[in-house]
């Protein structure tokens, strides 16, 4: 806890929108808002254009079978505390450590779920343009929901980029892969698209789940409608993550699916790319 005492009393608390237990997607501690971190890395290379500093929110509330970082999961409440707080001011004083390093870079927020702690984001992006510095959130997207534009639309205004995670294009396969539905997600990418805000998009590959054509071709379809689509990262699958179920002790949901290889993806990417393409010509045609 790195906030002054004078600011010790919690004024207020907003309920998580997804979640029945009484989790609170952000503290406010007297006129200074909380946010609670996961941890932070200094120089991120692949989070974002340019060399970052990241910042890994505390909780989400999806359970991606592949997910590499369950000790973010837990959302703070107050029986359960989890993550750092931490302060925009805090957080901006760690970026200007070294912000000669980030001259092409700038600030990502990533998680967890950073969209769980909206309000303090948006704090945090506010404070970042303020002093010139480019903001990118990564996202799974899943907060997204038509009785919160006013919030959306204050964090996009103050959003340079986002990466937005699509796990599944099919809402079925997305609920079995990650726990929820994918509609959040698809309509999330669509309000970017119409606020003219860039979008890169990123899709795991993941052989049972992810990697067969027909669903590579029906995300680049889909994709062929973001008009803001400025980059598509393909990632294959790995196993990174292994160790860290077994040392919180949560059975490893995918055992013995094998990792995928840099080749996949890339041949993956290309499928997508086509369905893209394919998207584009209907456009071209007024199919769409
Ligand atoms: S959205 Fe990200 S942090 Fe949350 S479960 Fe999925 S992979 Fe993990």
């Amino acid at each position: 806890m790195t906030s002054s005492p004078e600011h010790s009393t919690i004024i207020s608390e907003t309920t998580c929108p997804l979640c029945e237990e009484g989790a609170k997607s952000h503290l406010q501690e007297g006129s200074i808002m909380i946010g609670y971190i996961h941890s932070t890395e200094s120089f991120g290379t692949v989070d974002g254009p340019g060399v970052r500093f990241v910042i890994f929110f505390q909780g989400c509330p999806m359970r991606c079978l592949y997910c590499h970082n369950p000790d973010s999961w837990q959302i703070r409440t107050q029986q359960a505390p989890a993550g750092t707080p931490m302060t925009a001011a805090e957080l901006l004083e760690l970026y200007e450590r070294n912000k000669e390093f980030y001259q092409n870079g700038g600030i990502t927020c990533t998680g967890g779920e950073p969209l769980m702690q909206m309000g303090f984001l948006t704090e945090l992006f506010s404070a970042a343009k303020q002093r010139g510095v480019h903001t990118c959130l990564d996202t799974s997207g899943i907060v997204f929901s038509e009785s919160r534009l006013a919030e959306f639309d204050a964090l996009t205004q103050v959003t340079d980029l986002v990466m937005l995670d699509i796990k599944h294009i099919d809402d079925e396969k997305h609920r079995e892969l990650t726990g929820h539905s994918n509609a959040p997600v698809l309509a999330f990418a669509q309000y970017l698209s119409d606020k003219g805000i860039p979008v890169w998009i990123r899709h795991v590959i993941v052989p049972g789940w992810t990697d067969s054509e027909a669903e590579q071709d029906a995300l680049g379809y889909f994709l062929g409608g973001i008009k803001t689509l400025k980059a598509l990262d393909v990632l294959p699958y790995h196993t990174m993550g292994v160790r860290k179920y077994e040392s919180l002790g949560i059975p490893y949901p995918l055992e013995g699916v094998p990792a995928v290889t840099p080749a996949q993806a890339g041949a993956a990417r290309e499928v997508i790319l086509k369905g893209l393409k394919r998207r584009l010509r209907d456009n071209i045609l007024g199919k769409q």
